[in-house]
């Protein structure tokens, strides 16, 4: 029996420390148990007495890309009326390098408008979200998404989610399509093998769920890379390239940069160990970017990827989640004995990629020299190098729909049926529409302006690099607002920046409605993380961060706490003229905050 058959924990000698440890958390109890992710998903999901789904049905159905949220903002007067809470749906896509078809783009417009709340949010992981999509609905949505050649499998839950890729259509060379086939080639490699999504999602259920329930497994099938109870934590990939990081890989759990020699690509530096939540009540959470841990050639990225897979399955934490993720994997271990264990999983991870032993070198190399050096968010009018066009949209927090005069969705529905035939989704929230032609280029501009479209060149640049997390009232762990506060806080941001001459700066402005970071908040420009509530006026508090910057490789740090939300702005006047009186020639706002120190921030001379 190969090696890797066995539960997680029970995988191999090597696994011995995690099987020593006898203490495990709810939600591992309840993936073992859960055999191959079913648990009582079908009979839940078909129970019509109620709306909502009990707990350890919840924490299944993230593997199959849904959370079970309610409306906040209905909770007091629902209760005061004795009802309980407002159920529904998030139903995130795996959408790998975000790279979509107008006919898919449509289908999730068809699908928000018929069975969700009639907008989509497009994710900072290149990704779709529907919301508000109510028990009864789910299955039709779910099954509607594989209906139109997407899916939603692994979305979420303690496995590799979707896998991060620049989307740019650049044909001037091949780099960029390498990158992307081989960001497919992982999603399909580290999709988890269970059957249980395809019958619960897929199969026809005209015959109704519980006869599904008869004619499942009782036994799950091992999974050759997960095991039975998949990862501790999620696992985050993202490709990127060293003058581009548009993905933000050094937050990612792996991260695969792309090392060049003119045009050609000769391999990768492997980062690990990047995450962005953290609890700031508890001193050994912390967010982190990615560690340098080795260099690969491009048909060695499988078997690596898999290696540093199973090496976080036998040792990552399943007592405790807030100390899950990898990177507290390879804080504990210290990267070089990390970098070790890897190496005794290659023989392993090789096989299960039907690759020869020693493939890979042991011991592995040093990291290549080479690392991130830019970002382009791909804004704007670009030719592809293959004679057609494509255009970068700025959509402000990912959300499209029609409000007012701004009817972002019924354009979509113009373009897509009509000029544009493909589109890719960014790690920023916007979206490229691609393989324009030329001819096309002047009909979209005129789509868009008579849909209220603003382009890149008509927004400015504060909002332009700014995007928040959805927050209230879907996200059950948010403490204050996000996205719907970032527009005004922005407005705010541009006046102060417009007042001192400094608009043209380009720098990123990310909040997020708590500290778990969902929107990237640590390593930007300006960070924005939720921290409390005003009992009386309901207006939240945040912690402000400075000293990140575009490229992702620095992390910011604690300028000032609980500040109120109608004050940010006015909190950073000061450092922003701090800025313009002392920055250094070329220098970027974060780069500024993180040479002078926020110590020393705020106290312009
Ligand atoms: Fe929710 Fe917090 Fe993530 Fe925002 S950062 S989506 S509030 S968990």
């Amino acid at each position: 029996m190969h090696l890797l058959s066995f539960h997680a924990t029970q995988v191999s000698g090597k696994s011995l420390m995690a099987a020593e440890k006898p203490k495990k958390s709810k939600v591992e109890l309840i993936k073992e148990a859960s055999v191959g992710l079913r648990g009582k998903i079908v009979e839940e999901l078909a129970d019509a007495t109620t709306d909502h789904v009990e707990d350890a049905t919840t924490k299944l159905l993230k593997f199959h890309g849904t959370y079970q949220q309610d409306d906040r903002d209905l909770r007091k007067s629902r209760r005061k009326e004795g009802l309980g809470k407002a159920y529904s749906f998030m139903v995130r896509n795996r959408i790998p390098g975000g790279k979509m078809t107008a006919a898919q783009f449509l289908g999730e417009l068809d699908i928000a408008d018929e069975l969700g709340n009639g907008t989509i949010r497009i994710t900072t992981r290149q990704s779709i979200q529907l919301h508000g999509v109510v028990k009864d609905n789910l299955w039709g949505v779910i099954h509607r998404i594989n209906e139109i050649k997407l899916s939603t499998q692994s979305a979420c839950g303690d496995v590799t989610r979707n896998v991060c890729c620049c989307p740019a259509p650049l044909r001037q060379n091949k780099l960029r399509d390498q990158l992307q086939q081989l960001a497919d080639q992982i999603a399909v490699h580290v999709r988890p093998t269970t059957g249980a999504y395809h019958e619960i999602w897929i199969k026809d259920l005209e015959t109704g769920h519980r006869e599904q329930v008869a004619g499942s497994p009782t036994e799950a099938e091992p999974d050759p890379i997960y095991g039975n109870a998949y990862l501790p934590r999620k696992f985050k990939i993202a490709l990127a390239l060293c003058e581009d990081n548009c993905v933000d890989i050094y937050d990612n759990d792996l991260g695969l940069l792309g090392v060049t020699e003119g045009d050609q690509l000769i391999g990768f530096n492997v980062l690990t160990g990047g995450g962005m939540g953290t609890t700031p009540s508890k001193k050994n959470c912390f967010p982190a970017l990615s560690k340098r841990l080795t260099f690969v050639t491009p048909d060695q990225v499988l078997p690596i990827i898999t290696a540093v897979i199973m090496v976080q399955r036998d040792f990552g934490n399943r007592a405790d989640r807030s100390q899950a993720r990898l990177k507290y994997t390879i804080h504990n271990m210290g990267l070089p004995a990390f970098k070790k264990k890897v190496e005794e999983y290659l023989s392993e991870a090789e096989s299960i990629c039907g690759m020869p032993t020693g493939l890979l070198p042991r011991p592995l190399p040093e990291p290549h020299p080479a690392d991130v050096t830019g970002h382009d968010d791909h804004m704007g009018w670009h030719e592809q190098g293959d004679g057609k066009w494509f255009l970068g949209l700025p959509i402000e927090n990912g959300r499209v729909k029609d409000d007012g005069d701004l009817r972002l969705k019924s354009a979509f529905r113009v373009l897509f049926e009509n000029h544009v035939t493909n589109c890719r989704l960014t790690a920023q929230q916007n979206i490229l529409l691609c393989d324009i032609e030329p001819s096309q280029r002047e009909v979209i501009n005129q789509a868009l302006a008579d849909h209220g479209v603003m382009t890149m060149e008509q927004i400015s640049n504060a909002r332009r690099f700014s995007f928040a997390c959805p927050a209230l009232p879907t996200c059950g762990l948010a403490v204050t607002e996000s996205e719907r506060v970032l527009p005004s806080v922005i407005d705010d941001i541009e006046t102060e920046l417009n007042d001192l001459d400094l608009a043209d700066e380009q720098f990123s402005i990310r909040m997020t409605g708590c500290p778990n970071g969902c929107a990237r908040p640590y390593n930007s420009d300006v960070g924005l993380v939720g921290r409390s509530m005003d009992g009386k006026t309901g207006e939240g508090r945040y912690t402000v961060f400075l000293g990140g910057n575009l490229r992702g490789n620095q992390m910011a740090s604690v300028y000032k706490d609980q500040v109120p939300r109608s004050e940010i702005a006015a909190t950073l006047r000061p450092v922003f003229l701090h800025f313009k009186e002392h920055r250094q020639p070329g220098e970027s706002f974060g780069d500024f905050c993180d040479r002078i120190g926020v110590q020393a921030l705020g106290t312009p001379s």
